[in-house]
């Protein structure tokens, strides 16, 4: 079988091994090959050195953890934002090339810095990452950048962190890397053919990594259908296999979908209503965590357009090729495992937070372990948080707590 994240396909690691080494979104490289990421170097620290002391620790430095950044500093609460990447929004620069956001540039801007772009405009991904970056040079935002961070104690109700030899001491710790963190793969994907390129979309950047010949894309999510639009273009025939996530019914590119409807959906339902303060976002929360959301800018019928055929789930593996529930067996020299991701939160050492599940918590503040919180979760508190726009008021939100239990500030 082939793992691969680009062509030339060797060292091809199996499925299986990438989920079990614990390997991140963040450990595909910079040139899409899958790598050790850059670790924290810790320069000048060694690990008997007493450990910089702060108020907060934030881990991450995408959206969600400038956000907070931002925040702290208009508070005056000293921070320091631990970046696993050499360069901010690189996260952005992984994704496939032809990425162009969905949400217009009126919806792409965080507290304080509007996206430098029309406001109808879609961004390409890298327009987005250079905007992180520009966000965070603005607002002279402390990121130390190549420091993975590996583990998170506490002791004597202060917070231990480690990224590699660097050491933090803070009163509180805000986790702030992602929902996208670990690639979700099922293990049958170790039992395909060796013959056939399969790969998951966090890792793939355009149709050269692929083989000749069709494909299967498992997963019908926004990913899986922006993928499947591109490689029906490419000239390949293209099956798209998993549950109808149903879809915005208006274009988001169009006259009223522009001008009306974008505001109404994303700037409305998605940021105003489907919250966890409304009964109506309390119910649906469940149904996006477990099934996603609606499809924003691929609808069903252009794929069908394109020649893309729908299936039903891919249930296992038949003599090394992809079976599906009905029976069927595909013989495809491709497979996209567009199946999104699981959490990781194996490397934070305290009882209360789970490994791979949701932690307990109340708008990313987790009451059981005063001092910590999560941003950017999905549904952290609405539709929105795990979006762009969503990002600033659940950080503020946040900063509002910690600036609660720390009086100078107050
Ligand atoms: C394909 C795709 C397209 C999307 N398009 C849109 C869109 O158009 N509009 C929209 O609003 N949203 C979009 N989203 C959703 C969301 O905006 C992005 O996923 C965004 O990147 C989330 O930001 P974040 O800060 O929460 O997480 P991330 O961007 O993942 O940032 C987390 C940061 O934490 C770092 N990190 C991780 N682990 C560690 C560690 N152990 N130590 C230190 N640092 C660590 C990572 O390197 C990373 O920089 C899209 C998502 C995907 C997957």
């Amino acid at each position: 079988m082939t793992l691969t994240t680009t062509i030339p396909i060797a060292p091809n690691p199996r499925a299986r091994d990438y989920l079990e080494e614990g390997r991140a979104f963040a450990d595909i490289t910079a040139d899409g090959t899958v790598g050790s990421s850059p670790r924290a170097t810790g320069a000048g620290v060694s690990p008997q050195s007493d450990p910089e002391r702060t108020t907060v620790v934030v881990i991450g430095g995408g959206q969600a953890g400038l956000s907070v950044g931002y925040h702290l500093a208009r508070r005056n609460i000293p921070f320091v934002i631990l970046e696993a990447d050499e360069r901010i929004g690189d996260v952005w620069r992984r994704r496939w090339d032809s990425l162009k956001l969905f949400t217009p540039a009126g919806y792409d801007g965080l507290d304080g810095m509007p996206f430098p772009d029309h406001v109808h405009a879609f961004p390409t991904k890298d327009a987005m990452a250079d905007y992180l970056e520009a966000y965070a040079a603005r607002f002279d935002l402390p990121v130390r950048t190549g420091m993975r961070v590996d583990r998170v104690s506490r002791r004597d109700g202060r917070y231990l962190v480690s990224a590699g030899d660097a050491r933090f001491e803070a009163d509180n710790v805000v986790i702030a890397m992602g929902t996208f963190q670990r690639p979700r793969i099922p293990a049958f994907a170790d039992d395909l053919d060796p013959g056939i390129v399969q790969l998951h979309s966090g890792a793939y950047r355009n149709p050269g990594q692929l083989k000749d010949g069709d494909l299967l894309i498992v997963g019908a999510g926004n990913s899986g259908s922006e993928v499947a639009r591109e490689l029906a273009n490419d000239g390949r025939r293209v099956w798209m296999s998993g549950r109808d996530t149903g879809h915005i019914p208006f274009r988001v590119e169009g006259f009223l979908g522009r001008n009306l409807l974008i505001h109404l959906v994303v700037g409305f339902v998605f940021y105003r209503v489907l919250t966890t303060s409304t009964p109506i976002g309390r119910k649906v929360r469940p149904k996006i965590l477990s099934q996603g959301g609606p499809l924003i800018r691929v609808k069903p019928k252009d794929l069908a357009a394109l020649g893309v055929e729908r299936v039903g789930r891919t249930s296992g593996v038949e003599d090394g090729r992809p079976r599906l529930e009905d029976g069927r067996v595909l013989d495809v020299e491709n497979v996209i495992w567009c199946t999104g991701f699981e959490p990781d939160f194996s490397w934070i050492d305290l009882p209360e937070i789970p490994d791979n599940d949701e932690p307990k918590h109340d708008r990313g503040v987790v009451a059981d372990v005063p001092g910590l919180y999560f941003v950017g979760l999905e549904f952290l508190y609405s539709m929105a948080s795990v979006m762009i726009q969503g990002a600033g008021r659940d950080a503020r939100y946040i900063v509002d707590r910690i600036a609660e239990r720390t009086p100078a500030v107050n």
